[in-house]
């Protein structure tokens, strides 16, 4: 995927839509725009995936919780959407079993539990047919007081009358689904460019808009003509780009602030558990799920604001999270520490004594920005990653009423990356064929976050060259073909970005020493930097470290 480069011929060229924001919604959105043949334009200001995308618990929401306000219609819609992840990302998307201690009586009790598993059951059955069976999924079931125990021998046993097991899916990278779709949608012809910020929106005639961009790499500024503009902004939703004024409904909006930590594992469970306070004045759940070598513990939510701050230190998260542990675990268990926090906005309603948890949006928005043309320019506010195909593909019947967008999962549309078949057979393939030249553990690893790109990346980028050295050595070999590949393929332009996001992404801390000089040295000559702007980037790697 190369970067799309601002000619004088680019100025005459009309897009039929143009895309503001690579987080998720608009890489979705550039992916099946380009697969009904549109032609696409896909501009963000920093790198892709930088924020709320990168920053979310990271769970495919199977919908189990809307069967407490009866809400059907979303508890089918969570799990399609859920089965879609899994057909589209097999590779990226696995399932995840989630327990919740039950104890006493109420909405949350045993008996009540079962009887939401029992219609549960029966709306998965009615989902789970056709195309999307193939990819399977598991039932949520009652599990016994001794086996939830067995599961988390931590767990106080005084009132507990069992657990409720159910499974969510769990989206490991997400940024590798955001750069998977969109290398799909440059695959189809879309022009996309990160560190690219647009300014302004004009409208030209009744057909076509005029979009001012910067490009924040070289500070050209450019114009582009679209037809339709969609802004999939994440949480600068009230940005007017001195357009039209902003729309009421948006203005009726504010911002959730969001964050989870990463933790020491605090469970040697592979299945997430909610714990609940018995406070009365902390009665919301917290997740603990197992992420990489990690747990992940969340999502501890307050008032955001109007815009978006790049704080990643607002809350007291750490002490929060403490009292949340203990007062569910016994104080004998290891207290959890703060390695990192994901932190993040979410669109919530304005003014109203609620906990700010209960004032999230419930539902995705999809709004006009101008009241003349209701179907050119839309902001796309949504609210969960794991409606992300369903909203988008809304939002692009409303920009273009006349086309047809496919919303089924064809064999040959499938995404950058994704196997056609079982991913197991392709990891076996890979591990046969290279586990002899890189571990069978690291090939694994590596299948993880490419898929099925595997194969070619290391053909291109790292089996040239590579001597029969020791292990050491070949893995620096592959650290310097990936560096090469993250920057001729991902639009990798700075090393902060390489590392946090491409290398290691959203993981604590930073690499082992020898692993960052290493990819350090490499960028530095493929890019050709002076020592001085090498320290530089070092500079911002760490200081990116301490600031989460
Ligand atoms: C703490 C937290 C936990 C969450 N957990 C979950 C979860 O477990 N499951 C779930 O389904 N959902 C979860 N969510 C919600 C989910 O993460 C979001 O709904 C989703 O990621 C939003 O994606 P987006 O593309 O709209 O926004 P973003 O990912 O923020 O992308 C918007 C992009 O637009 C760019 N942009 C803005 N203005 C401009 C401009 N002028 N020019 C160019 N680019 C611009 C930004 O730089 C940004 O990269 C969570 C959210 C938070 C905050």
């Amino acid at each position: 995927m190369k970067r799309f480069l601002f000619t004088p011929g680019h100025e005459q060229e009309t897009f039929d839509l143009l895309i503001v924001g690579g987080g998720v919604y608009g890489a979705a959105m550039a992916y099946y725009a380009s697969l009904a043949n549109l032609t696409v334009a896909l501009f963000e200001k920093e790198d892709f995936c930088a924020h709320t995308s990168a920053n979310s618990q990271k769970v495919i929401h199977g919908g189990l919780r809307y069967l407490q306000s009866f809400d059907i219609k979303r508890v089918v819609e969570s799990i399609r959407e859920r089965q879609r992840f899994y057909a589209l990302f097999p590779h990226l998307v696995q399932p995840l079993p989630c327990v919740l201690p039950v104890s006493g009586w109420g909405t949350k009790s045993r008996e009540a539990m079962s009887a939401a598993f029992f219609v549960y059951r029966i709306l998965q059955s009615f989902v789970c047919r056709g195309g999307l069976t193939a990819h399977g999924d598991k039932s949520p079931r009652m599990l016994s007081a001794q086996e939830t125990v067995s599961m988390f021998p931590h767990l106080q046993t005084k009132k507990l009358r069992g657990g409720a097991l159910w499974y969510d899916g769990l989206c490991v990278e997400p940024e590798r689904v955001v750069m998977s779709l969109l290398k799909s949608a440059a695959g189809k012809g879309a022009s996309i460019a990160n560190y690219v910020k647009v300014n302004e929106i004009k409208r030209i005639n009744d057909d076509i808009l005029s979009v001012s961009l910067q490009d924040r790499l070289s500070g050209k500024e450019s114009e582009i003509k679209a037809g339709k503009i969609a802004l999939c902004t994440g949480p600068w939703f009230k940005e007017t780009f001195k357009f039209a004024s902003l729309p009421e409904e948006l203005e009726k909006l504010t911002l959730i602030s969001g964050v989870n930590v990463v933790t020491n594992p605090l469970t040697d469970s592979r299945a997430s558990i909610a714990l609940k306070s018995e406070k009365p004045e902390n009665s919301r759940l917290m997740f603990v799920l197992p992420w990489k070598k990690y747990s992940i513990a969340g999502t501890i939510w307050e008032e955001g604001g109007d815009s978006p701050s790049q704080s990643f230190a607002k809350t007291e998260t750490g002490t929060q999270l403490n009292s949340a542990v203990h007062e569910t675990y016994p104080a004998s268990m290891q207290p959890p520490a703060k390695l990192r926090s994901h932190f993040g906005y979410v669109p919530g309603e304005k003014g109203s004594n609620k906990h700010p948890a209960d004032r999230i949006l419930s539902h995705y928005k999809l709004v006009s920005r101008e009241k003349e043309k209701q179907d050119d320019v839309i902001q796309v506010v949504g609210v969960k990653f794991t409606t992300v195909f369903d909203v988008t593909l809304k939002a692009l019947a409303k920009l273009f009423p006349e086309q047809r967008f496919s919303d089924t999962i064809a064999t040959d549309t499938l995404p950058v990356g994704s196997p056609q078949d079982s991913p197991e057979t392709h990891l076996k393939l890979l591990q046969k064929r290279y586990g002899t030249t890189f571990s069978p553990e690291l090939i694994t690893m590596l299948f993880g976050i490419l898929g099925t790109e595997l194969s070619a990346v290391l053909e291109k980028y790292v089996l040239p060259g590579l001597k029969e050295e020791d292990e050491k050595k070949s893995y620096y070999h592959l650290l310097r073909g990936l560096t090469r590949f993250f920057i001729e393929e991902e639009m990798v332009v700075s090393l902060v970005d390489l590392i946090h996001r491409h290398f290691f992404p959203g993981m604590p801390g930073l690499p082992e020493a020898d692993e960052l000089e290493v990819i350090a040295l490499e960028m530095t000559s493929l890019l050709d930097w002076s020592d001085a702007e090498r320290d530089k980037e070092l500079e911002k790697v760490r200081s990116f470290a301490k600031s989460c």
